[in-house]
């Protein structure tokens, strides 16, 4: 429980409405990140939840210290606040009939799962499509929609992809069968992974980004399901598998119709990411982003026990600490060539959504932000570790090292810590296009992060009752000026290339 640090925390929140425009110079001192640290992970923000009061709390607090160090609003012209649209999806139940002719053809208990796009969906008398992985790779001169007609079809599709670079996500090929014109897409789960848990998975209630995009209906289908499917719509399925390898694949109308129900408890609402923009004197148009997810997990506790708050002290009020000084010391200096965004990202708990949101939707020119820094769970390693990077280009990784030499640290060149790749931020934002790492001491030392890891992270314990290790994190946020100032510099780091851009 963090109760007894309140009282300071609220006379901390009172100084920072004190107006006049903060000018920062000097190193960033563990004052000034543990100040943010204790006001973001009092128990008066309730864990920071996204939707929640404590997400009002939190945003209006990055927005104020930003604004009074000179940071500008740039979710859009005078805009803070960047909604990102979500969905949580809680249990959905089914009722699906498959017809060859006039029989019904018997599918075994518990061998699909289907959800809806919204809460009540109803399909009759729709064609049946095997579509292979359902893939369309026009680069490749891959069309495995090409042979049937897929307007209000529902359409079976192979759930895992192969293991081919740029090969698209089930999602994304949902979306693609949805572009076609079906109404409904099965992923046929293949014999080798476990049903049970893909069932357990796909019927857990979780939040994404409300996608228009999707189909009306989608889901999985066991091995054993689909094989009765196709073999009373008269074909066999290993057949239908390996009769047309690869990119000749076309799809194959079924002898089959399907009625589809499905009823879904859906909840909308909307959450914010914070943008801001510290302006650069280039006339390129191009920035670089310091960002980090402002989330945390709200009330994770049962009501009844002793603390039911996890309030991401570290995960990651330490982060956005880093983020607030980091901007006033970058807005203080000498002004930065290229523009540099200030990314305070929602719902990166519930799997980099708003970091997903914001690179699918950037608010300035696409393919124009040449590198992002995501500063996540920075208060862990004491003073001395070295700087592990997480992600990012050779190109990258060459200037920041110079960098980090520079200023005295020690490089952690492993690489172990990409292990961690995919768990943060940064990954959203490299996967559509802008390269972006970590460089921080927290995945050096990898015996230290995963003692954090198994002891208060994502528990209440990371909170203010407990000590707070800020030495790597005050170095850290220093060296995250010094790269801001350097990245945004073209003479120091080229504009990428479209080869090496990490696309
Ligand atoms: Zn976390």
């Amino acid at each position: 429980m963090s109760r007894r640090f309140t009282r300071f925390a609220l006379s901390l929140l009172a100084l920072g409405t004190s107006g006049a425009a903060l000018a920062q110079t000097g190193p960033i001192t563990q004052a000034e990140l543990g100040a943010h640290v204790n006001v973001l992970a009092d128990d008066r923000f309730e864990g920071r939840k996204p939707g929640t009061a404590g997400e009002r709390l939190t945003t209006d607090y990055i927005v104020r210290e930003l604004a009074a160090r000179g940071v500008e609003p740039a979710a859009s012209e005078s805009n803070w606040l960047q909604p990102v649209a979500l969905v949580e999806r809680g249990a959905a139940t089914h009722r699906v009939t498959m017809t060859r002719g006039s029989a019904q053809i018997a599918l075994p208990a518990d061998s699909l799962v289907l959800t809806g796009r919204d809460p009540s969906v109803s399909i009759t008398g729709a064609p049946v499509i095997f579509a292979g992985h359902g893939a369309v790779m026009t680069d490749r001169g891959i069309d495995q929609l090409a042979g049937a007609n897929f307007n209000g079809a529902v359409a079976l599709i192979l759930y895992e992809g192969p293991e081919v670079e740029g090969f698209p996500s089930f999602i994304e090929r949902i979306k693609m069968l949805r572009a076609a014109g079906a109404r409904a897409v099965i992923g046929i789960v293949g014999p080798d992974l476990p049903w049970a848990q893909v069932r357990r998975f796909a019927a857990g209630g979780s939040v994404q980004l409300d996608d228009p995009d999707l189909p009306e209906a989608y889901g999985a289908m066991s091995w054993e399901g689909a094989t009765a499917l196709i073999q009373g719509a008269g074909q066999d399925i290993e057949r239908l598998l390996n009769d047309q390898p690869g990119s000749s694949f076309r799809s194959i109308t079924l002898p089959v119709r399907a009625d589809v129900q499905v009823t879904t408890e859906i909840r909308r609402f909307t959450s914010n990411n914070v943008v801001g923009r510290i302006r650069g004197s280039g006339q390129s148009g191009e920035s670089i982003v310091l960002l980090g997810h402002w989330d945390h997990l709200g009330i994770c506790r049962p009501e009844g026990e002793a603390d039911r708050i996890c309030n991401g002290a570290v995960d990651n009020a330490s982060g956005i600490a880093t983020l607030i000084e980091v901007a006033g010391r970058l807005k203080a200096g000498e002004r930065p060539v290229r523009d540099i965004l200030i990314l305070a990202t929602t719902a990166e708990e519930m799997g980099l959504l708003g970091a997903e949101a914001f690179a699918r939707n950037p608010p300035v020119r696409r393919g124009s932000i040449v590198a992002g820094f995501n500063a996540d769970t920075m208060a862990v390693a004491p003073a001395g570790t070295p700087v592990a990077v997480i992600g990012g280009t050779p190109e990258m990784h060459t200037l920041i090292g110079r960098i980090a030499i520079g200023l005295g640290r020690r490089l952690d060149i492993d690489r172990e810590a990409d292990i961690m790749v995919r768990r943060q931020d940064g990954w959203a934002l490299t996967r559509n296009g802008i390269p972006t790492v970590m460089a921080v001491s927290n995945a050096s030392d990898m015996n230290l992060l995963r003692a954090f890891l198994a002891g208060p992270y994502h528990k209440p314990d990371d909170d203010l009752s407990r000590p707070i290790e800020y030495g790597g994190a005050v170095e850290d946020a220093n060296l995250l000026v010094a790269l801001a100032r350097a990245f945004a510099d073209p003479a120091q780091f080229a504009t990428p290339t479209a080869e090496g851009s990490g696309q």
